[in-house]
């Protein structure tokens, strides 16, 4: 008989988290999870999830517009933010219910509170303890924000999910792709925004072109974006509004209703008990894992945002899978971290995978590239002045595709599908051999003929 009360104690009931336990459970595995808000975590309670339905929201009142140049007449339209959140509210409800009743069904014990690590077996949740053979790190992050004076007026997008009314006027800080998308549903639903971002161009990382043409397309709808421009200070007006000093704008000052940072986001390690204990932490304070999500003290796992690798849904859903296999399934199981395909739910969207041009460059010295701007078919009618992206990067040794990306309606779908040929190791010409599907956009991925002058 085992000394501990379970095989597998998880500490974070979001993506990564849910999905260890409930394989683990299906394995047989005797398990707990402890959760301190809902279950779910980030990607369905304040994250993935809301984050789609609100840019959805923003998108009807393009689509709105659009429906004239295809003979429509919409006499009256109005719009409540109110009745959005409630509706956002009611489904992910819904879906945080399904996770908690997947984990029952799995035989996997709910715990309510805050857990913490007493030593590497025992953990303590409140005035309870209890023990575990294994213990899974998977308390996700939490949005940053600098120390600056007023920083006490700014929301995250934690909060931008919850505000009571639309803001007239938004300020958003950051350059990543949740500032991006945030942008697209402030702006798209009607309020004035403005983006300011230190960097020299916003969703650093991602491949230069598609940064450019995002940045164009964001203006084009009236998006004020301000680059190398840094936010100093943040005061409350009487009336209640906001007066932001930063660099970038005429005497320095803009005034706002909401100012909303979306600079970063910091592992959960504080407090956790974690350093004390000798697991291994990176600058940032998230979990150092080998590829089987192993922590420096051995039967210590992480996976998912607190291990500050690629902070999507999906790879942590596939890092507490190959936990759950490691340990309970019988095959050790690594986690592949090569050509995660992402998106921005930005307006328009971006969908991307595989390596940048500047990226294939520095890696293979040479790279072909095949690209195309185009106005969707969908706009000859509508009238709506925006333009698709797509790009293939291309191995010239071998001819394989190794970076596909994609800016225009339906790119993260589009994307996905490329992806599965990119992971492949598909080349050019297998690209070239598929025939199109026509009238699409996603056909020009298969007609790329021309190679872009080389830069
Ligand atoms: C605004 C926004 C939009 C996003 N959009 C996308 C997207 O479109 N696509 C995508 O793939 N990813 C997206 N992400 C990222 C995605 O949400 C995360 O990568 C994913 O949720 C990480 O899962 P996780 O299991 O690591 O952590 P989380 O889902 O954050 O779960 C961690 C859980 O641990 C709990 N917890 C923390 N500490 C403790 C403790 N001490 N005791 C008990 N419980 C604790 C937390 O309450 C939380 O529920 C988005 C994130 C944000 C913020």
């Amino acid at each position: 008989m085992t000394r501990f009360d379970y095989d597998l104690f998880t500490i974070g009931a979001g993506s990564g988290g849910v999905r260890a336990s409930r394989m683990a459970g299906q394995f047989g595995a005797r398990v707990a999870i402890a959760e301190n808000d809902r279950i779910g975590g980030t990607c369905v309670i304040r994250g993935c999830i809301p984050k789609k339905l609100l840019s959805y929201a923003a998108h009807y009142a393009e689509d709105l517009e659009d429906a004239r140049g295809f003979g429509w007449t919409i006499e009256s339209a109005a719009f409540s933010w109110p009745a959005l959140i409630a509706n956002k509210n009611r489904e992910i409800a819904r879906l945080s219910d399904i996770y908690a009743d997947a984990l029952a069904k799995a035989g996997v014990a709910t715990i309510e509170g805050t857990a913490k690590l007493l030593d590497a077996h025992t953990v303590a949740i409140g005035e309870r303890r209890v023990t575990a053979q294994n213990i899974l790190i998977a308390t996700g992050g939490w949005p940053s924000k600098p120390e600056i004076p007023g920083i006490e007026h700014a929301i995250t997008s934690n909060e931008a999910f919850e505000l009571p009314e639309l803001p007239r006027r938004v300020l958003i800080v950051g350059g990543s792709y949740i500032a991006a998308e945030f942008a697209g549903i402030f702006n798209g639903l009607g309020a004035e925004v403005t983006v300011s971002y230190r960097g020299e161009q916003i969703l650093r990382g991602f491949d230069d072109d598609v940064r450019r043409h995002l940045h164009d397309e964001m203006k084009k709808k009236r998006v004020r974006i301000l680059l190398e421009s840094d936010v100093l200070r943040i005061d409350r007006r009487t009336d209640g509004s906001l007066e932001v000093n930063l660099t970038g704008v005429p005497g320095n000052t803009l005034a706002c209703d909401a100012v909303m940072f979306a600079t970063g986001r910091t592992p959960n390690t504080a407090r956790l008990g974690l350093t004390e204990l000798g697991v291994e932490l990176d600058e940032e304070g998230g979990v150092v894992v080998d590829r089987f999500c192993r922590s420096s003290v051995p039967n210590i796992y992480a996976v998912g945002d607190v291990t500050h690798r690629i902070e999507l849904t999906p790879v942590a859903i596939r890092e507490g899978a190959a936990v759950a296999m490691t340990l309970f399934g019988g095959v050790e199981t690594p986690v592949d971290h090569d050509d995660v395909p992402s998106a921005v739910f930005s307006q328009p969207p971006v969908g991307t995978v595989g390596l940048s041009e500047s990226e294939a460059a520095a890696k293979l010295g040479e790279v072909d590239i095949y690209k195309t701007t185009f106005r969707p078919l969908r706009h000859t009618l509508s009238g709506r002045d925006e333009r698709t992206l797509m790009k293939l990067v291309v191995d010239p040794a071998t001819q394989r595709v190794v970076g596909a990306h994609m800016v225009g309606a339906d790119a993260p779908e589009i994307i996905q599908g490329i992806a599965i040929a990119v992971k492949a190791g598909l080349t050019k010409p297998q690209f070239d051999a598929t025939v199109g599907i026509h009238p699409t956009a996603a056909e020009e991925f298969v007609t790329l003929r021309e190679k872009a002058a080389a830069k």
